[in-house]
């Protein structure tokens, strides 16, 4: 826990994120990002739409409202479904989330209880309330999208959308035509979802107000076998970390060797995994792949794995996005209720589509990039790619006179160009190094008496804390070579 208090105090002091309506007290289960924070997220948003939409030509990105109305949540099941199982304290009428009792208790994974079992279990493991002791009142089902009444006399309804993905359905026939009916067709979709939680807990982690990045691959299983088959081809030899559902340990098996998995779900499966350890440079022992029980799954995913990072702040194994295969049961719902046609036409008659859905939760994976990033031993840095970093490098004069400041003003201005920069000249020299240390700047560039001399500076590694010497000239080479890993840093020592 110390290392969470330690990264957390370190994200509201130096303006990465904090509990949002801070200064009244603060509202669980809302954050906000601050200018760092803020900078990190767009980096983040820019690399993952790189990346995604890069996989295809015909994957493309969309935008759609935060509220749909009734019918939309309607057709696809949330009305109906979309909860969560309740309990309530009958002496103090604290609300809890019965899964999370019954987890806390046994120490496995019980989102996939229903009422039933969780009253059972309650009573079998004699749980009481964690607040005061009191017994809980007979489970209940609570749905978690928040309603809001549309115009003044609130004739008409809506929610605020539970996740991205209904949008992207819903647009699914105007995007086809508009695409000239290529598929597979893919639409994305990064915005805000809302789910109000019973307890918002643990952080970034569980949230009510909260950021997705979506990717919905609409195509025919059996017609477009070929286009994913060659796909797959290029990467079915790269190895992941991976537990099925019915294996006891995770292992390490290249694609092609898993079993009962079509291309086209192998092929996105490989590239998620891909993005984790090139894109945010994880380490491979800290993500694994997570196939789903029947018992765990969504009833209209055929297939769902996860993918989980093991958070040290958040103690352990924990899901940060998502791979399923969720048939053609989105578009039919919305083809049912809607009266529209969201078939297309094939050889053999008309069909709906399918879709696999690639889902993050951003924040989540923000929180992955800050908690496997943070060290704080013998001193606090932080380890972020220097794609993402907010700031690559900053620049700083020895000593505030003798025309250093000038000099390192005039260095930052050429640097700016073309990195992500910052200049500083408050502090002693050895208080700017930790103050960008504790928020990943990776290099860091001083002006001294030498540079006055022969126009070379130092730049120091965060990671090595040791310097090199470089002339101005050659400067952003240097440093462009280092943080695109053309070159590594002790290649210059
Ligand atoms: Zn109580």
């Amino acid at each position: 826990m110390a290392e969470q208090d330690g990264l957390e105090s370190m994200c509201r002091r130096r303006g990465f994120l904090w509990q949002s309506s801070e200064i009244y007290g603060g509202e669980a289960g809302f954050y906000d990002y601050g200018h760092l924070g803020t900078k990190l997220l767009e980096n983040w948003k820019k690399e993952w739409k790189d990346f995604f939409l890069g996989l295809d030509e015909n994957y493309h990105l969309i935008n759609t409202p935060n509220i749909y109305p009734h019918r939309v949540l309607d057709a696809s099941g949330h009305v109906d479904h979309f909860s969560d199982v309740m309990v309530r304290c009958e002496r103090c009428g604290a609300s809890f989330r019965g899964d999370h009792l019954v987890e806390e208790e046994i120490g496995e994974n019980a989102e996939w209880m229903g009422k039933e079992e969780i009253e059972e279990k309650i009573s079998e493991l004699e749980l009481s309330c964690p607040e005061c002791g009191g017994t809980f009142s007979e489970p209940k089902d609570f749905n978690m999208m928040f309603k809001v009444s549309l115009g003044p006399t609130g004739e008409k309804s809506g929610f605020l959308r539970p996740e991205t993905a209904q949008g992207t359905y819903i647009n699914f026939r105007r995007e086809f035509r508009a695409l000239r009916k290529q598929m597979p067709m893919g639409l994305a979709t990064i915005g805000s979802a809302f789910r109000n939680e019973i307890s918002p807990r643990q952080g970034l982690y569980r949230m009510r107000e909260f950021l997705q990045a979506e990717l919905q691959i609409f195509f025919l299983p059996d017609k477009h076998e070929e286009v994913f088959k060659e796909k797959f081809e290029v990467i079915k030899d790269k190895k992941i970390r991976i537990k099925r559902a019915d294996w006891k340990d995770t292992k390490e098996v290249e694609l092609c060797e898993l079993e009962g998995l079509a291309p086209f779900y192998l092929f996105h499966l490989g590239k998620i995994y891909e993005f984790y350890l090139d894109v945010m440079e994880l380490d491979p022992e800290e993500i694994r792949v997570r196939e789903l029980s029947e018992d765990e799954k969504a009833f209209y995913n055929k297939i769902h794995f996860d993918i989980e990072m093991d958070f040290d702040t958040l103690g352990g194994w924990k899901e940060v996005s998502g791979l399923h295969y969720r048939g053609n049961y989105d578009l039919k719902q919305h083809q049912k209720e809607s009266n529209a046609t969201l078939s297309v036409p094939t050889e053999e008659g008309k069909k709906i589509p399918h879709v696999i859905e690639l889902s993050f939760g951003v924040d989540r994976n923000i929180w992955s990039l800050l908690d496997s990033g943070y060290h704080s031993n013998d001193r606090d840095w932080l380890d972020l790619p220097s794609k993402l970093a907010p700031r690559q490098a900053a620049v700083f004069p020895l000593v505030r006179k003798d025309g250093l400041p000038e000099k390192s003003r005039e260095v930052f201005k050429k640097l700016e160009k073309d990195f992500r920069v910052t200049w500083e000249k408050s502090g002693s020299i050895g208080k700017r190094y930790a103050r960008n240390d504790e928020v990943g700047t990776r290099y860091c560039l001083t002006v001294d008496y030498d540079t006055i001399e022969d126009n070379t500076l130092t730049i120091r590694d965060i990671e090595r804390k040791e310097q090199i010497r470089v002339s101005i000239e050659e400067m952003n080479d240097v440093l462009s070579d280092l943080i695109e890993g053309k070159k590594g840093f002790e290649d210059y020592l």
